[in-house]
């Protein structure tokens, strides 16, 4: 058997969306796991809508998944002579024909048709005709069989068959001599030698015309996998209503690639009752066979769910460069602070995105942060000066500055104070972190260092 060979085939006329990332992630896993080939086709044929904006969009989001492909992508907008010697092979051999009719004759036969209660397709006029007009415009329509049957194996859905009959006599080339995505979908894949043509179900009903195209073109036919689509919780297909569909949207919402990968992976495909697969399981797992042949549904509770477990679980050095861009869009400068990796270790756990992180970190950094008011009031009062003051003696005579050392200063300030943590813990954390809400005030203290944490509790002491 011939080495697998897969695509992803994206129009460039918007983002990658998590429908199509799905789709590119499935070709890539196959083409690891078979130890094929994996390539990468922007199908920019339809020049009015596709920019090269949404091309570069694609290919920063392909690599921010970590979907390689194996050879440079190959652009459609490059190949138009090959599309154009295809059309002409088959008008030689009279498996096409030109087509003079009219949009306004077309429109007038599909609405007879339709008002006759048959199918609005082509009636077939140009088919049999055998004059060339001079200077009418025509399109170059695909002679396709009128009768028996056009059936494949799919992967996943299993044997599916259409009539011939259904089959409308497919416009290969339009009027301004641009070939269709049928045809130039077909003459790729053949030409790019791919072997399995893994995509989304909204391509099915192409599926059969494109076999008759194979087949009059002299190419075999490669096996097909449609993929189920998308649906939000609501169960309608998934679009902006359901959030973001665009995947550098997580990005810049604080998610990480393998979070986003391993959530795509289990839109459709399963391993058991197993939820957490890193980019290696699933090349060594994936299959076809485990991709369900019913709807996967878009739950981006999972998805927050799956970001904070590959947050909890990243290496901090890698964590403390994702986080800051994210600190400098809230602009602060982590340098001459806290060491970040020191920073990111206190924050891991309590951080579901890199968003939620930055706003965690925000006060390590900020020396005049102004105090949650309500936290202020309640937790900085005048009373509090005597502890607070114990608080400070013990600190600046703590001989080690790292949890256990602090651990002791608390202790000794309990000792003194007769008072339990839980009624001066809070104070210090406002004293400190400007808030409620911090990591443990031990840990706080030992990434601030000695001096800055005696600093903030002497702003403390001033403001009470
Ligand atoms: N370019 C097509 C699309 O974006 C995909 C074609 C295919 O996978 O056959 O829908």
């Amino acid at each position: 058997m011939s080495k697998l060979r897969v695509r992803f085939a994206p129009s460039p006329t918007g983002y990658l969306h998590i429908g199509g990332a799905r789709t590119a992630l499935f070709n890539y896993l196959l083409a690891r796991k078979e130890e094929g080939t994996f390539i990468l086709r922007i199908e920019d044929t339809d020049v009015a809508r596709s920019t090269q904006e949404s091309t570069d969009a694609i290919l920063q989001a392909m690599e921010w998944l970590g979907l390689t492909s194996d050879e440079r992508p190959y652009y459609q907008s490059e190949r138009f002579d090959l599309y154009r010697a295809k059309v002409d092979q088959l008008l030689a051999e009279g498996k096409a024909y030109r087509c003079y009719c009219t949009p306004e004759e077309l429109d007038a036969k599909r609405k007879t048709a339709m008002a006759e209660g048959g199918k609005p397709k082509y009636d077939g006029t140009c088919r049999n005709r055998q004059d060339q007009p001079q200077g009418v415009p025509f399109v170059v329509r695909f002679r396709s069989p009128q009768e028996g049957e056009t059936s494949f194996a799919d992967r996943i859905k299993g044997p599916i068959t259409f009539s011939n009959e259904e089959l409308d006599d497919l416009i290969i080339q339009r009027s301004d001599g641009t070939p269709t995505y049928n045809f130039v979908v077909v003459v790729d894949d053949a030409e790019m030698g791919l072997t399995h043509v893994v995509r989304g179900d909204d391509h099915i009903n192409n599926t059969p015309r494109q076999i008759l195209l194979y087949q009059a073109l002299g190419y075999p036919v490669p096996e097909f996998a449609h993929v189920p689509m998308i649906l939000g919780a609501d169960k309608s297909r998934l679009s902006k209503r359901h959030g973001a569909t665009s995947v550098m949207a997580y990005k810049d919402m604080g998610y990480l690639p393998e979070a986003m990968v391993n959530y795509l992976v289990r839109l459709g495909w399963s391993h058991g009752d197993e939820e957490i697969f890193s980019m290696d399981d699933l090349v060594e797992k994936f299959s076809l066979e485990n991709v369900g042949k019913s709807a996967g549904v878009f739950n981006p509770e999972k998805l927050l769910w799956l970001n904070a477990h590959y947050i909890k679980t990243g290496d901090p050095a890698r964590l403390a460069g994702l986080l800051e861009p994210f600190l400098a869009a809230d602009g602060i400068d982590p340098r001459g602070g806290p060491d970040l990796q020191a920073v990111v270790k206190t924050l891991r756990e309590r951080s579901r995105t890199m968003l939620e992180m930055a706003q965690g970190a925000a006060f390590y950094f900020q020396k005049d942060f102004a105090y949650d008011e309500q936290a202020a009031a309640k937790f900085l009062t005048e009373d509090k000066r005597p502890v607070l003051e114990t608080v400070i003696r013990h600190l600046e005579k703590s001989s080690d500055w790292n949890e256990e050392g602090i651990g002791q200063a608390f202790k000794a300030v309990m000792e003194e104070t007769g008072l339990k943590l839980g009624k001066f813990g809070p104070s210090i954390r406002v004293a400190l972190a400007g808030g409620t809400a911090s990591p443990g005030i031990y840990e706080v203290a030992v990434v601030l260092g000695r001096e800055e944490t005696l600093r903030r509790l002497q702003r403390a002491l001033e403001m009470l």
